[in-house]
């Protein structure tokens, strides 16, 4: 089938248009520069291609070496766009591409003139793509399918713009880009429109994967201490649930801090605030592998731990306590101490659900608060308490 030129360059003026609005559509709600890159990328596109039809009408150094050019500088736009997305820095010396092009201004007239221009637009165009398609290399794994794909685009891109080359080094093929004579044209021009819109699509797919993920990060965290909400440990607490056994029991420790109003109410809300996150911070310091933490809301914060045992989970408790009771005495003065009770449980079977779970911590919290606070309650409901016990049930201070 033979292809018009005219017609593949008009179809791609019209694809390139709609990626280039596609993307600044995108850009408006996702906000994330890269898209405004590769929007611009490929507005130039279409105007380039819009001149390349104005070789029909015999202006040879906009058509040719002009739109070209613009071809050029898209694709480095392209790579623009990726470095801001993985963060690279990218060297001056890429700017040395457009002092190439601009030589070839001088590339004298004569039978090989199409052939070299077609040569050296090929490789820059390849060179500035595989860069930008190694660019996203390491990052495959970590940012998702869609920085696969565009990486994948990209270098299938940039590979067909290397094998353009080889028609050129071969002697005796026709190539007139004045006429657009030539296979090698022809069938890049097909692979102009089916590049332009799978570029677009895998483009804005990364940019969307990664806001997802960024959205999904921030509702799974309480935003004050970056720890788990309550939400994202119902996600994560069943498989750590599920895994308890007589040989490998499970704890959960319902914490809440003793006289916490008193620390906003003489020294304002923001102090709270601070002394939540320190209690957040030591936390996450003090939490053992396997184990997950989650502030549930208010002062109200919670820890899972697999493998535990009632001197674990004291040593635990104790630890945080001491540090808590310290650091707050040094920080707020308050009529009565700002200190931590805990409501524990031990089981060795996996529990009704974490709410049920959670439920049997805040009987035991409320015991400790009835008991004089600063203490930790731990109740064990493993079977081997269940034969003795009054030796487990109690409160330990
Ligand atoms: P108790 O000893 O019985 O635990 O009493 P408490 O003073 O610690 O107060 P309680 O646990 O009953 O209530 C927690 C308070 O924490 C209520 C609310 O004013 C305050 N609070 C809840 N969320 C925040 C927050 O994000 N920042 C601050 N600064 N205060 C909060
Ligand atoms: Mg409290």
């Amino acid at each position: 089938m033979a292809l018009d030129p005219s017609t593949m360059l008009t179809i791609t003026i019209a694809l390139a248009l709609a990626a280039a609005l596609y993307l600044a559509i995108e850009w408006q709600t996702a906000r994330e520069s890269p898209l405004l890159f590769w929007s611009a990328g490929f507005a130039l596109i279409s105007i380039g291609c819009t001149l390349a039809l104005l070789r029909n009408s015999g202006l040879l150094l906009v058509g040719i070496w002009f739109a070209n050019g613009l071809l050029i500088t898209a694709h480095w736009l392209f790579l623009l766009g990726v470095a801001r997305f993985t963060e690279a820095r990218l060297s001056r010396a890429w700017y040395l591409i457009f002092v190439a092009w601009a030589a070839m201004l001088l590339l004298p007239e004569g039978p090989a003139w199409s052939k070299v221009m077609l040569l050296v637009n090929s490789l820059l165009v390849a060179l500035v793509t595989l860069r930008a398609s190694q660019l996203l290399r390491p990052m495959g794994r970590s940012m998702g399918v869609g920085v696969v794909q565009l990486r994948y685009v990209l270098l299938g891109h940039g590979l067909f713009y290397i094998a353009k080359t080889i028609p050129v080094l071969v002697p005796g093929t026709l190539i007139d880009l004045a006429a657009f004579r030539g296979e090698i044209i022809q069938v890049s021009l097909v692979e102009g429109a089916m590049a332009i819109m799978l570029i677009a699509l895998s483009m804005t797919g990364t940019v969307r994967y990664r806001r997802e993920k960024r959205i999904e990060r921030l509702a799974a965290r309480d935003p004050l201490t970056a720890m788990y909400n309550r939400r994202a440990l119902e996600a994560r607490a069943p498989h750590l649930l599920l895994s308890a056994s007589p040989a490998r029991p499970g704890a959960l420790l319902l914490i809440d801090i003793d006289n916490f109003k008193l620390v906003n109410d003489l020294h304002g809300h923001t102090a709270g605030d601070r002394l939540l996150v320190a209690l957040g911070e030591m936390i996450r310091v003090g939490l053992p592998e396997g184990a997950l933490a989650a502030r549930l809301g208010g002062d109200e914060f919670v820890i899972l731990l697999r493998n535990a045992s009632p001197e674990r989970i004291v040593a635990l408790g104790d630890l945080l306590r001491q540090q808590f009771h310290d650091m707050a005495a040094r920080t707020f003065a308050t009529p009565q101490a700002v200190t931590l009770s805990i409501g524990a449980s031990l089981f060795d079977q996996p529990p009704a659900s974490l709410a049920a779970l959670i439920e049997q911590g805040d009987v035991a919290l409320y015991e400790s608060k009835r008991g004089g606070r600063n203490s930790i309650r731990l109740v064990d409901r493993t079977v081997a308490a269940t034969e003795q016990p009054t030796e487990l049930n109690r409160s330990l201070r």
